[in-house]
């Protein structure tokens, strides 16, 4: 098998493997053929993950900021020499073509290394408070061992997300892949060793539905960070509440992209079918609502269509490649049944809608598929698709689009485009979202906080603002004189 690790878990600094742990199988997404076998955690794994997590964490938290980024900066160099090799497997992995892999995978999990392993040193700093002749200070301290549970989208990304803020604070982490890309993390966690980092103090566990709440129940287990559905979301943050556990939850959405008038229409295009189809549309923040004032509705439906069908649809390890397959058979079925959902309820299918004929039968390939005419109580409108499905909605002006774009559980991102920049700021201004783009979409720069509001989620990632989500103040009064007691 072509992508076999040592074993299926990573942990205390070596690879360990438990075969009564039921079996994973990592496929191909391109092919359907079988490139991994592994064993999801059994408790025994999962107990031995976060007792060597947590003997690791009085070590590491002694160090200081400086020598901890260090380590986190040396892991960010090495991926960037293993760019190729890392971003092959992620391709496998995902099934996400090469030419996106090469610049958005472990490059941005490098990213967030050397940005975390750089801001150690400064940002973890606390407060001095006056008092007169009293004072007080406050530290940020870690939380402890932390939990990362990825979905399958951005696997290497998701990883280093979670691990380099919860390491450079000083925590310890043990992170649970998804069991339908588990390969990636396993290598993250060989580097992070070859950089430097103390044994146990990044542990991968692979597993399901069934390891995640191990995990996350887990009485040792301080903090929960997790990439994935609003009702894993709703599970997880239901168990950690029970033991007052902390939580970051980044989750799905339905995020509006709204196009005015006097839009850059190219740029507008591009913004969208970046927003739709990138990644083969399975994107958490993608602008999967876009809607399209009137005036332009024709131009923007036909520019679409032509730029649609010239994606370049194939083999994933070929760099000409745009567009790969979808990650799973299930996926694909998930897709197609919401593609029929569109045709039954009315929407008119502007292109795609099918399977391409030109790629490997076995492979889990969709057109891209855009649909207009969409209205907001369509299927295809209100429910998260995580496929290559656009849908275009038509809209009059401004105070009724931000009504509508607003009408939705989710919130995690919405996009504006328009020539008129205080109409820019008073439109995102308005959008119940965390993170929102003017004029591009779906740019996520380490430096940028990311993550959403509503159902899709709270805490944030990247920038200095997830530090604050892996540590918690402790406040020390200091008394300079003796104790005035009226008793
Ligand atoms: P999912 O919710 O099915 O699974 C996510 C992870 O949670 C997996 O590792 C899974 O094994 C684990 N899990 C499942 N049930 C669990 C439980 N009860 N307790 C603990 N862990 C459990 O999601 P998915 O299908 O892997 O990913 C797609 C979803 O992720 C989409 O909704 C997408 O929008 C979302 N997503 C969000 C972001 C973001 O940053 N906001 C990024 C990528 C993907």
């Amino acid at each position: 098998m072509r992508a076999q690790p040592v074993a299926s878990h990573f942990i205390d600094g070596e690879y360990v493997e438990d075969t009564a742990g039921t079996v994973i199988e990592s496929v191909y997404p391109a092919t359907g053929e079988v490139i991994a076998r592994l064993h999801a955690a059994t408790p025994a794994i999962v107990e031995k993950a976060v007792a060597s997590a947590r003997r690791a964490q009085v070590e590491w938290a002694a160090m200081s900021p400086t020598a901890r980024g260090r380590v986190l900066r040396r892991a960010a160099d090495i991926m960037r020499e293993r760019n190729r090799e890392l971003s092959e497997l992620e391709t496998l992995d995902t099934g996400k073509p090469i030419q996106e892999t090469i610049v958005a995978d472990p490059t941005s999990g490098a990213d967030s290394l050397e940005f975390f392993g750089g801001i150690a040193a400064t940002a973890l700093n606390g407060s001095h408070i006056p008092l007169g002749g009293d004072w007080a200070y406050t530290k940020r301290v870690p939380l402890g061992v932390c939990v990362g549970i990825g979905a399958w989208n951005y696997p290497q990304q998701i990883c280093c997300w979670k691990a380099a803020p919860a390491l450079a604070a000083g925590n310890v982490m043990v992170f649970k892949p998804s069991e339908t890309t588990p390969l990636g993390a396993l290598k993250i966690a060989e580097i992070l060793i070859e950089a430097g980092l103390p044994k146990g103090v990044f542990n991968v566990v692979q597993g399901d539905r069934k390891t995640g709440p191990l995990l996350v129940s887990h009485p040792d287990v301080a903090k929960i960070s997790l990439t994935g559905s609003v009702p894993t979301g709703r599970k997880v943050a239901a168990a950690a509440a029970g033991q007052m556990k902390h939580v970051t939850m980044e989750l799905g959405g339905k995020s509006p992209l709204i196009v005015f008038d006097d839009a850059d229409i190219d740029s507008a295009i591009g913004g969208a079918m970046l927003g739709n189809f990138y990644s083969t549309g399975q994107v958490c923040s993608n602008g999967t609502r876009v809607f399209v004032q009137k005036r332009i509705k024709d131009q923007f439906l036909s520019h679409l269509k032509e730029r649609t069908e010239k994606i370049v649809i194939g083999d994933p390890m070929d760099e000409r490649t745009q567009m790969g397959p979808l990650v799973s058979r299930e996926q694909r079925e998930k897709v197609l049944d919401y593609v029929e959902k569109g045709n039954a309820e009315g929407a008119t299918l502007v292109t795609g809608g099918g399977i391409p004929n030109d790629v490997s039968g076995e492979g889990f390939y969709v057109q891209p598929t855009v649909f207009a005419d969409v209205t907001d109580g369509m299927t295809i409108a209100r429910e998260e698709i995580f496929g290559p499905v656009m849908c275009v909605l038509d809209f009059d002006d401004e105070a009724e689009v931000i009504k509508r774009a607003n009408a939705t559980e989710f919130g995690l991102s919405g996009g504006v485009f328009t020539a008129d920049l205080s109409r820019a700021h008073r439109v995102v201004d308005q959008l119940q979202a965390g993170t929102l783009w003017i004029n591009t979409y779906n740019l996520c720069p380490v430096e940028v906080p990311f993550g959403g509001s509503k159902q899709s989620g709270f805490g944030r990632e990247n920038s200095a603002a997830a530090l604050e989500h892996y540590t918690e103040l402790k406040t020390v009064y200091v008394a300079m004189g003796p104790v005035e007691a009226p008793y």
